[in-house]
């Protein structure tokens, strides 16, 4: 059980460090999307309303432990203050004599945002002690710790896992519903229990795909990994993403799916084209008839009907990665189609993964139509692994 804000008392007065997932892109110095910001919204919300002094802590792009102004988090102090309509205010340094004069002064009802946590290289450090030092310095700005930056919960960093050990420390409510629905999938899910995965590499998810094949009734396989699949079996893959060192390991996945009883659906079309670039000529070809000067971007029509005549029979969808390079349209056709079922279905249906999450969204789709889209694409992917995840494990009660 994760201990929730509940359980750290009465908040009226006291000082809240909070670790929000505050990594939004950005395009010359303005936000482009501010999804990661709204997600915060919930828990920040809560505090104010119990009384607290809220003070955020957040990462922004990769400064590698060194000050980079253009990684400043004052874009997101603007947005944040448009949003939850009260005073939020920027510290210059995260743990310096700024933070520490401001969040002295701080007043109930305002929030104070400590500067880029990545500017200090003790942040990502993978010496303990150091982690620590830097954990002492954000402790001492506080009387208690939240976790709600969902997105880092997979990673052993100071702000997420340290500083939780050194104040009474509680889940937000971001962490707690990412965590809630994605172990309906994991721990016990409603049966039949499809996953669907796409993506580019086949390499990314091995341990993903290792984990499904024990848990799983059927496993979808789409994009750029189909080819591997493909080529295990014996097939010719032309010019399409190919990783050949993992054909074995994929040979070995097709053996232990038999031998388990999970159905693994491979493409049966692909839609090829000669180059990859946006408006090449497209045909489509059976799976083991791919010609040797086109690559494959997507999955057919037929895999399509396939794909979500599974999905419609499922009770519980878990989704990762798109099926094509959806970011051309002429080769988006597969992704909608699974974002289509997966919205049309009685399912349980998750979405996860950074890529995925945003294609339902350029695509079009109504996101309250899904049960569950992950904010995080490594710390979901990690937990659909079966992994336990340090930033979860310290605030498990
Ligand atoms: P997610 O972020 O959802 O986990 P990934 O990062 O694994 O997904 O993969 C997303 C990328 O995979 C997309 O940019 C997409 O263009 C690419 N992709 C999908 N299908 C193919 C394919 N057939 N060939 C090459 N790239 C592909
Ligand atoms: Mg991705």
């Amino acid at each position: 059980m994760l201990k929730t804000i509940d359980s750290l008392g009465d908040l009226n007065g006291k000082r809240v460090l909070v670790r929000c997932d505050f990594n939004v892109p950005l395009k010359e110095g303005k936000i482009t999307d501010d999804g990661r910001i709204r997600a915060a919204l919930p828990t920040l919300q809560k505090l104010l309303d119990s009384g607290a002094k809220v003070i955020t802590m957040a990462h922004l792009g990769r400064p590698k432990g060194q000050v980079m102004p253009e990684f400043s988090l004052a874009p997101v102090v603007q947005r944040l203050a448009e949003l939850i309509g009260v005073k939020v205010t920027l510290a210059q340094d995260t743990t310096g004599a700024d933070a520490k004069a401001k969040a002295e002064a701080l007043a109930t009802g305002e929030i104070l945002m400590l500067e880029n946590v990545r500017f200090d290289p003790r942040e990502t450090s993978k010496d303990d002690a150091e982690r620590a030092a830097f954990a002492a310095e954000m402790a001492a700005l506080a009387d208690c710790y939240v976790s709600d930056g969902f997105g880092v919960v997979h990673r052993k960093q100071t702000s997420v896992y340290d500083v939780a050990k050194l104040l009474p420390a509680a889940a937000g409510f971001l962490v707690l519903k990412e965590i809630e629905s994605l172990r309906k999938a994991t721990d016990n899910p409603e049966r039949p229990y499809t996953v669907v995965l796409g993506g580019s590499k086949v390499s990314d998810k091995l341990g993903v795909i290792a984990n499904l094949l024990t848990k799983a009734d059927s496993l979808l396989i789409g994009g750029g990994m189909t080819y591997t699949f493909l080529a295990a079996q014996g097939y010719a893959v032309g010019k399409s993403l190919l990783e050949a060192d993992q054909i074995d390991t994929v040979k070995s996945y097709l053996d232990q799916a038999k031998q388990n009883g999970v159905e693994l659906v491979l493409p049966v079309d692909v839609v090829v084209t000669p180059e990859f670039k946006p408006d090449g000529p497209t045909t489509v070809v059976a799976a083991d008839a791919i010609p040797e000067d086109q690559m494959g971007l997507d999955i057919g029509p037929k895999s399509r009907e396939l794909f979500a005549a599974k999905i419609a029979e499922s009770k519980t969808v878990a989704w990762n990665g798109p099926m094509g390079v959806f970011e051309f349209p002429a080769f988006a056709g597969g992704t909608k189609a699974v974002a289509k079922a997966m919205q049309d279905g009685t399912a349980f249906s998750i979405v996860g993964g950074g890529d995925s999450a945003a294609a339902v969204r350029q695509l079009g789709f109504d996101e309250s139509k899904f049960s569950h889209i992950s904010t995080g694409g490594g710390a979901s992917l990690e937990l659909l692994e079966g992994k336990v995840l340090p930033g979860i494990e310290v605030l498990e009660a």
